[in-house]
This record gives C-alpha cells, sequence and structure tokens, in this order.
C-alpha cells in the first residue's frame, strides 16, 4: 500500500497545511469522488454538492459524456501550441460562436485568463476604432467586482484582503457603485476614453447581488450611446446557472418565451469559464464580433494551453449536455422552487434575513455579522447532515447545485438546509 492510501481525512488535510501555500481555508472535508450532483469523502460518506465548484461543475460531476470526450481525446493528441493547427480547434471555434451568436471566439484556459484578455481587447479596440490617445483608455468596473486574482485585476478590486501588499497596480480603471446607472452614465459622460464597462450580471462572489431587471439592458444601451464596449463577464453566471444561457443576454436557446427575454442585453465582449467544460478541465474564452475581435494580431497575444485539442473537444460535450439535459429550463424551475421553500422558512426565522438569487445561483443572508462565524458553523453542521456549502463574506451562503439536480433531490436539500438552520435558531 503506498502512504497517500494508508492517511485519513486528518492526515491528508495535514499535508496540505504543512506542503501547501495556504491560500485558501477549505471546509475540512476530504474529497476523493464525484457523480452528478453527488460527493463522497474519503470515508465513504456521501453529500449533496451545492458549491458546483463555484459553478464550474454545472453539468454535475464526471458527466459520462464529457468525460467520454475527455478520454478519447486525451488518447489521440493533447497539445500542438498554436505554432500549428490542429483537428479540433476549427470545428470548437464555430461551434462555439454558433452557440453564443458572436463572429470569433478567443480561447483560453482560466477565467481570470478571459477577463486579461477581455480587457486587452477593449484596450486595443478603444485606441485602434475608437480613436483613444495610446495609454489613456479608461475601463469602467463595478464595486464589489469578483474578476479573478491577476495583478491587474485585482487593481480594481475592492477586497482588500485581496489586495493588501500586491501593489503597485494597474492604472486605467474607473470605479462605480453596482446595479446604479446614473453612476455608470456619469462615468461615460466624464471622459472620451472611456474604452468599455466590465460588469458582472449577477456579482457571484459578491454574495449573490442580483441587480434590478433593466440594469443589464439599460446599461448596454448607455455603453452603446457612448461608444463604449459592453463587456459580461459570465465566469460563474454563464452557461444555464441562472436560468438562462447568459444572465444577461438573449440568446436564450430555452424552449419557452423567457419570462425575462424583455430585459436582455447583448454584450460586445463575453467572457465564459468554468461551465464551459464541466468542470473536467480549465477551459476558458472570450466572444465578440469581427468588427472588435479582428485588432488582434498575431503575436499580440496568446497562451501555450489556449485552444489545445481536449479543450475544444470537450467543450463542445460540456456545452451539448447543456442542450440534451435541457439544464436552462431546470435551473429556472428548480431555482424557483428552492427560494420559495426557503423563503417560507425564513418568514419565521431567527437565524436567516433573507434568500435572494436567480435559477440555481442562490444565497441565504445569516443574521449576524460578517466578522462572525456563524455561517461557517452553519456550513460545518450542514456538512455534518450530508450537503457542501461554503459562506461567501462571513455571513452570506451560496447554494449552487450542479444543474441536473432533480426536483426529489432538491426538495431533500431544502429539508436539509432547514433542518441544519433550525439547529441555530435561538
Ligand atoms: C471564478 C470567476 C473568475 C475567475 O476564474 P478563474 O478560473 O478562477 O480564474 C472571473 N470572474 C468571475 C465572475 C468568476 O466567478
Amino acid at each position: 500500500m503506498s502512504v497517500i492510501e494508508k492517511l485519513n481525512a486528518d492526515g491528508i488535510i495535514a499535508l496540505e497545511n504543512k506542503y501547501g501555500a495556504h491560500n485558501y481555508h477549505p471546509l475540512p472535508v476530504v474529497l476523493n469522488r464525484g457523480e452528478g450532483v453527488y460527493v463522497w469523502d474519503v470515508d465513504g460518506k456521501k453529500y449533496y454538492d451545492f458549491l458546483s465548484a463555484y459553478s464550474a461543475v454545472n453539468q454535475g460531476h464526471c458527466h459520462p459524456k464529457i468525460i467520454g470526450a475527455l478520454i478519447n481525446q486525451a488518447q489521440k493528441l493533447t497539445l500542438t501550441s498554436r505554432a500549428f493547427y490542429n483537428d479540433q480547434l476549427g470545428p470548437y471555434e464555430e461551434f462555439v460562436t454558433k452557440y453564443f451568436g458572436f463572429d470569433k471566439v478567443l480561447p483560453m484556459n482560466t477565467g481570470v485568463e478571459a477577463v486579461e484578455t477581455a480587457l486587452k481587447l477593449c484596450r486595443k479596440w478603444a485606441y485602434e476604432v475608437k480613436g483613444v490617445a495610446e495609454h489613456e483608455a479608461q475601463i469602467i468596473v463595478c464595486d464589489g467586482n469578483f474578476h479573478g486574482r491577476t495583478t491587474t485585476i485585482i487593481s480594481f478590486s475592492n477586497d482588500e484582503n485581496a489586495r493588501k501588499n500586491f501593489g503597485p497596480f494597474t492604472k486605467g480603471f474607473i470605479k462605480i457603485a453596482y446595479d446604479n446607472l446614473e453612476a455608470l452614465e456619469t462615468a461615460l459622460k466624464s471622459s472620451k476614453n472611456i474604452a468599455g464597462f466590465l460588469v458582472e450580471p449577477i456579482q457571484g462572489e459578491a454574495g449573490v447581488y442580483t441587480p434590478e431587471d433593466e440594469y443589464m439592458i439599460r446599461a448596454k444601451e448607455l455603453c452603446n450611446q457612448y461608444n463604449v464596449l459592453f463587456i459580461a463577464d459570465e465566469v460563474q453566471t454563464g452557461i444555464a446557472r441562472t436560468g438562462s444561457l447568459l444572465a444577461v443576454c438573449g440568446k436564450c436557446t430555452c424552449e419557452n418565451q423567457c419570462e425575462r427575454q424583455k430585459t436582455y442585453a447583448t454584450p460586445d465582449i463575453l467572457i465564459l469559464g468554468k461551465a464551459l467544460s464541466g468542470g473536467a478541465y480549465p477551459v476558458s474564452a472570450v466572444l465578440a464580433n469581427d468588427a472588435i475581435m479582428n485588432v488582434i494580431k498575431p503575436g499580440q497575444h496568446g497562451s501555450t494551453f489556449g485552444g489545445n485539442p481536449i479543450a475544444a473537444a470537450l467543450a463542445i460535450a460540456a456545452l451539448e449536455v447543456v442542450n440534451e439535459e435541457h439544464l436552462i429550463q431546470n435551473a429556472r424551475v428548480l431555482g424557483k422552487l428552492f427560494r420559495s421553500k426557503l423563503n417560507e422558512y425564513i418568514h419565521n426565522s431567527n437565524v436567516a434575513v433573507l434568500v435572494r438569487g436567480r435559477g440555481l445561483l442562490n444565497a441565504v443572508v445569516i443574521n449576524d455579522t460578517e466578522e462572525s462565524d456563524t455561517a461557517w458553523n452553519i456550513c460545518m453542521a450542514m456538512r455534518d447532515n450530508g450537503l457542501l456549502a461554503k459562506p461567501t463574506h462571513g455571513n452570506i451562503i451560496r447554494f449552487a447545485p450542479p444543474l441536473v439536480i432533480n426536483e426529489v433531490q432538491l426538495l431533500h436539500c431544502v429539508a436539509i438546509i432547514i433542518k441544519t438552520l433550525r439547529q441555530f435558531e435561538k
């Protein structure tokens, strides 16, 4: 037996503590298997996964079609770099652009790389198409944003913990209040050097803040009016999570008429990641039409792994699963059920203040301060009761199961959550 096999959960956690950088604070549960909405720990205990790796695993753990595509491609060709063509990338590029309704895609790997790519693309467009003087471009961003962890992207974060002692920071960003159209218009008017507006249609990391219904479409109209690119970061909200293909966009492929159709806005630049691979591999993408994407020429941007054949083959499978298994409709219907059941409970609760969200991206706000450990303790108790979720910003718990969850499972999970909250009622 190898050393690894003999270790129990505490032993494995101790290894991470000793040999790994302490850049995360995980819930103490050590997982070694996943299937659909379930994960299992090293002792064989089964849990519902209500984080879905921050909405990467929308299609469910180890989806056979996605893993099949991965294995099949991994046995043929894994990486060529973009120095040569590979036979998977072109077909994927056609598939993904038609799927989301854009002329072109620029393939990357992680979410933050796709955000970086979008920012570079936006700046280049501003200089070469809009005619902004070099080095003068400004991009508007929102308070409470989360777009990843690179130096440029933390430059415009308000999370002091994420920024402290990582400066100096990248210039060229203007921060405004989220969900505030006057603030946006004031910023758009403030200078002729505004290149873009980068926004999350729902702020996931901030605690699942859902803006007013009209916010996205009005923001897009304002951007059009001032000739500024509207850049939607849908790394977390995209790909069926919120009950539409994109939280922001009219390219909804659902069978029924979307109830939110009238509020949709089509971004100039769309950023995707996470569920683009169903969590099986890092795959991200930036989509835009030719008038924007064509400003990038050979040698000006790239990535060794971006657009590799495994990513290309697997992303097609991951997006097909979204349609084949009606994940958009499922997220919408079960999301409503989740919020209505929790609202019934919260009505008479001292522990939970409110539930908010859209589709299956939801959060419950706990009646305590951000510094308190109540939400953490509730997550620990939910773990013991067979459901995994994690606090964000101290007193908010995000609930985002894989979108393949069915109604029976969802009701079982609601019962676990309510039972746990009851343990904390005073
Ligand atoms: C997770 C996330 C990112 C960063 O993705 P990584 O793959 O972790 O780099 C960017 N934007 C949003 C909205 C996210 O949720």
